[in-house]
């Protein structure tokens, strides 16, 4: 999500600058092009050449210096952004943005953007408790200045507090969130599950699988990245990239069963990578099992199936690890759940996925669609499957209208377009297209305009909307009163289906 992206990069000077070399690093090894801009100050940190070698681009130091294309002109970087990040950004250049300040290349980029800006503070503990710091910081978060926080520990004072620039990677996650702003899922709610669960047999032993949690990571940082609002319920927690996600923590089936019922409500889509155990023991011995006798027997009984039982408006998609028939499994599946689509991967393949960090899949959706997916990483499989999400999401149902033919004359009928309904249809005299069972013809929507020959079962000049020419020029669709008549939108104002019931 980074590549093409224009990343202008603010250092300013704290002592934390050094940290810049790692966040550029990290930026253009993703494919982003960091433009970084260096103020008087960190360059007594850190050298332009660092930051050069890093980036492979010009650095700007100075508002007066040629050395950057973008040195000509002073507001020529506000506009190639798509977001500027401020790391590490000092009381001082928080103090001058708030006060609109531009007296240097960073402020007077920071004041010309329309891009987003993101601040990522690193100063003494005190500098930033400090009422003026807490109130400019105020000041800049209510104009939609992004803050990272920045972290407790060590300070370069030798004192532990807060001020220590965040890690690299929230900051990355920070990015990646902001420019998600104008992805494909804003607005929409994604719940995903990750990782296996584990049903207990004692305080210390549990029934587990192999599952990593990574595709459900995967699929939880690609739809915030694509601007969705993100839960994530999983059994793994150690694995990085949750900036922005709510990550709800629970073990067995039943807790997830829980923590998806109530996420699920008001969801958009609920994707289910988690492998949930199917079966967990009767009962969970209160204190640690011996090892007395030579062998032990457990009851197992089914967990609930959490993605059969969530009902709701939201997409569902499942995941189907199958051994053999892959497709008609998974098909079965997708049926039996009510899913919305179905990825399904071999796990005889060497490629299955499990533990790995690429996969090999095989989406399947309701219409029986099969998309076969070559071996990709992850994240790779995690786009592909909110693409068809998206897709799902966005798709509009378009109406079809039920009519009759309103008899104005023998040979003579008017198909009425009922007021709301008319928003789909073109104007008086623009033509449009309209396929039908003997082919295609053009048409257009008639008004009962003073002087207009139309079959206006009224009789009056008030405007009518409805189909008549065809009606007309098309004596071979000529229906009586008893047929019923069906408008299938199909694109509005472009494009319809005509189908004509003779009603027996
Ligand atoms: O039936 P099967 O376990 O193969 O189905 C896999 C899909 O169903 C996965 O998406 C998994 O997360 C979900 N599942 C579930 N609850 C279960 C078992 C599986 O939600 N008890």
């Amino acid at each position: 999500m980074l590549e093409d992206k224009t990343v202008v990069l603010g250092v300013t000077g704290s002592i934390a600058a050094y940290k810049a070399a790692d966040i550029a690093s990290k930026l253009t090894q993703a494919g982003a092009r960091v433009e970084a801009v260096m103020t008087d100050s960190a360059t007594r940190f850190i050298t332009p050449m660092t930051l050069r070698s890093i980036t492979r681009r010009p650095v700007v130091t100075s508002m007066w210096e040629m050395a950057s294309e973008f040195s000509i002109e002073h507001v020529a970087l506000a506009e190639a952004a798509d977001v500027v990040v401020i790391a590490p950004a000092t009381a001082n250049i928080i103090a001058h943005l708030a006060g609109g300040m531009a007296d240097d290349m960073l402020t007077c980029t920071v004041l010309a953007t329309k891009a987003p800006v993101i601040i990522a503070p690193a100063m003494n503990d005190n500098m930033f408790n400090n009422p003026v710091t807490q109130e400019n910081i105020e000041k800049l978060k209510a104009r939609g200045f992004v803050f990272v926080a920045p972290g407790y520990g060590h300070l370069a004072s030798g004192k532990t507090g807060v001020g220590r620039l965040a890690d690299t990677e929230v900051i990355i996650g920070t990015i990646k969130q902001v420019l998600g702003r104008s992805g494909d899922l804003v607005g929409k709610r994604i719940v995903v599950t990750a990782g296996g669960t584990r049903e207990p047999i004692d305080p210390v032993r549990y029934i587990g699988n192999r599952s990593s949690g990574r595709m459900g990571y995967a699929l939880a940082s690609a739809a915030r990245d694509r601007g969705a609002e993100v839960k994530l319920i999983t059994t793994v927690t150690c694995l990085p990239e949750t900036v922005g996600i709510d990550v709800v923590a629970v073990d067995t089936a039943k807790e997830m069963e829980r923590a998806v019922k109530g996420a699920a409500k008001d969801a958009d889509a609920l994707v289910m990578a988690a492998a949930v155990a199917d079966y967990k023991p009767e009962t969970t011995a209160k204190t640690k099992i011996k090892k007395e006798s030579a062998s032990l027997t457990l009851e197992l009984v089914k967990t609930p199936d959490i993605l059969a039982g969530a009902k709701g408006k939201f997409i569902k998609v499942g995941f189907a690890a199958e051994s053999e028939d892959i497709v008609a499994n998974a098909r079965k599946k997708l049926k039996e759940k009510g899913l919305g689509l179905i990825v399904a991967n071999d796990i005889t393949d060497k490629d299955c996925g499990f533990g790995a960090d690429t996969n090999k899949v095989t989406i399947i959706d309701k219409d029986g669609k099969v998309e076969d997916l070559p071996l990709m990483t992850k994240r790779e499989v995690a786009d592909k499957i909110l693409d068809r999400v998206a897709g799902i999401l966005t798709k509009k149902v378009l109406p079809s209208i039920k009519l009759k033919v309103v008899p104005s004359a023998p040979d003579y009928g008017f198909i009425f377009i009922p007021k709301k309904y008319r928003h789909l249809f073109p104007g008086y005299k623009e033509r449009f297209s309209l396929s039908t069972d003997i082919g295609e013809i053009t048409t257009y929507i008639t008004g009962a305009h003073k002087g207009t020959p139309v079959g206006d079962p009224s009789g009056g000049n008030r405007i009518h909307y409805g189909l008549s020419s065809w009606y007309r020029e098309h004596s071979e669709l000529r229906v009586d009163a008893r047929a019923v008549i069906v408008i299938k939108v199909i694109e509005p104002k472009k494009k319809y289906r005509l189908q004509i019931w003779e009603k027996e």
